[in-house]
């Protein structure tokens, strides 16, 4: 087609495994290519290639999104006991996602996908609650011990000129017992709250953290700090400029002021906060399927991908040549994301307009009725009707022929 849209710097193009890796050839086919002269720097990180390449695969992909800044990752596979033998693999190899975090550092943002028809469990939330989860160290990276009856524990902090800090834990009379240690570090909390603020920014959306810092007064308190810090350094200008907030309160209050929210802010959440949190949002907006998510390093890098797996039940029908009823909207909106954000990067308004209509495209889709099954089922719309996976991409396309 002689008037596709230009494309200037490449992105990063990450594909991966099971039901999402058809649906990602489908979506490039159906709804990307026909419009974008689409330029990616492409990598395997299906199983079988990091495999072969033992992992060296992800760990180049992640140094590609270092050298261009935008990339758009396909679901893939962790490795457990099973797919280690289902596979033949020669090691268990990581997470890729873990993987690509290390190396780009950051922060994961995710929000829901919002639908008239699909209505949240919680009937006030109007808006998407978009997540942003710290994820580095407090239990996630924990040291922690069984104790004997009669033993006693202790908190020993050693600086570096060997001087030794020594606090009590607790004397286990009479009874066994446990012990926990955990840490996190201020560049690490400071990381995260620049790339909460800069992305309160980038979307227009009000920032909300809570700790627990009245009982926690050293560890807790210190995430406040440092929050409050970066805000008043750094950022209390642009948010006044950009019209959001910043909003701090204990963790407590954060939850009950979520519930009876309307949503359209961003929730800073601490490690396990963020870890369990997320699960709560994501199942009260209906479903996994309708859930975004991008990284956001604090160097300016993006990744963005669907943030549910690679519904390897949903392969299994596939694989068998029975039908099947997949959500491409996340894998879409990974795409759409990454599109839009290389066009505003590259100053290539067509591109940035079109990861937009695309979005808005899904919408119109499944607003009007087609829908996939996991939709199908909670959808309250009246006249819905339920396709297999192909049939719900190529009426996206449709719409999208329709708006562009
Ligand atoms: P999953 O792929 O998210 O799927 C779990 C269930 O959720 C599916 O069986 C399906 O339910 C429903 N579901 C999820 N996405 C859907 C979609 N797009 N359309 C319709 N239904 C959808 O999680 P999993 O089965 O636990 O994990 C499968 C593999 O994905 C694992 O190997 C895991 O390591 C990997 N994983 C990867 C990532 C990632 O790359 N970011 C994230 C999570 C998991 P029904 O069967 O009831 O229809
Ligand atoms: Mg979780």
């Amino acid at each position: 087609m002689a008037d596709r849209i230009k494309m200037d710097t490449p992105l990063v193009e990450m594909d991966g495994d099971e039901m999402t890796r058809v649906i990602w050839e489908k979506v490039k086919e159906l709804l990307i290519e026909p419009f974008v002269e689409l330029k990616t720097e492409y990598f395997d990180l299906g199983l079988n290639e990091r495999e072969r390449t033992k992992d060296e695969a992800t760990v180049r992909a992640a140094e590609a999104i270092r050298r261009y800044g935008v990339g758009v990752k396909c679901a893939t596979i962790t490795p457990n006991e099973e797919r280690v033998r289902e596979y033949g693999l020669s090691e268990m190899y990581k997470s890729p996602n873990g993987t690509i975090r290390a190396m780009l550092g950051g922060t994961v943002f995710r929000a829901p996908i919002l639908v008239k028809g699909i209505v949240p469990y919680i009937p006030t939330w109007k808006k998407p609650i978009t997540i942003a989860r710290h994820a580095y160290g407090d239990i996630y990276k924990n040291t922690e011990a069984l104790v004997p009856p009669g033993g006693a524990a202790e908190l020993v902090v050693t600086a570096a000129d060997g001087g030794e800090t020594r606090l009590p834990v607790h004397t286990f009379e009479g009874t066994a017992g446990i012990v926990q240690g955990v840490h996190n570090t201020d560049e690490s909390i400071e990381s995260f709250a620049r790339s909460c603020m800069a992305f309160a920014i980038d979307t227009r959306q009000d920032l909300w953290f809570g700790t627990k810092d009245t009982i926690s007064k050293t560890y807790d308190r210190r995430f406040r700090d440092i929050f409050q810090e970066v805000y008043d350094a750094e950022y209390a200008d642009r948010f006044r400029d950009a019209g959001i907030e910043y909003f701090y309160t204990l963790i407590d209050d954060i939850v009950a002021r979520v519930v009876r929210s309307e949503g359209g802010f961003i929730w800073a959440c601490k490690n396990y906060d963020g870890d369990v949190m997320s699960d709560m949002v994501a199942t009260a907006y209906g479903s996994l399927a309708m859930m975004s998510s991008v990284l956001v390093s604090p160097d300016g890098y993006y990744e963005y991908e669907a943030a549910h797996g690679t519904v390897q039940k949903h392969y299994i029908k596939y694989m068998k040549g029975e039908p099947t009823s997949t959500n491409s909207v996340a894998t879409i909106y990974a795409w759409a994301g990454a599109l839009r954000k290389r066009g505003e990067l590259d100053g290539l308004g067509k591109l940035a307009d079109f990861g937009l209509k695309l979005e808005i495209a899904c919408v119109k889709a499944i607003e009007g009725g087609v829908m996939t099954g996991d939709l199908y089922e909670i959808s309250r719309l009246d006249l819905k009707q339920k396709t297999d996976t192909v049939t719900f991409i190529l009426e996206v396309g449709e719409r999208l022929r329709g708006i562009i």
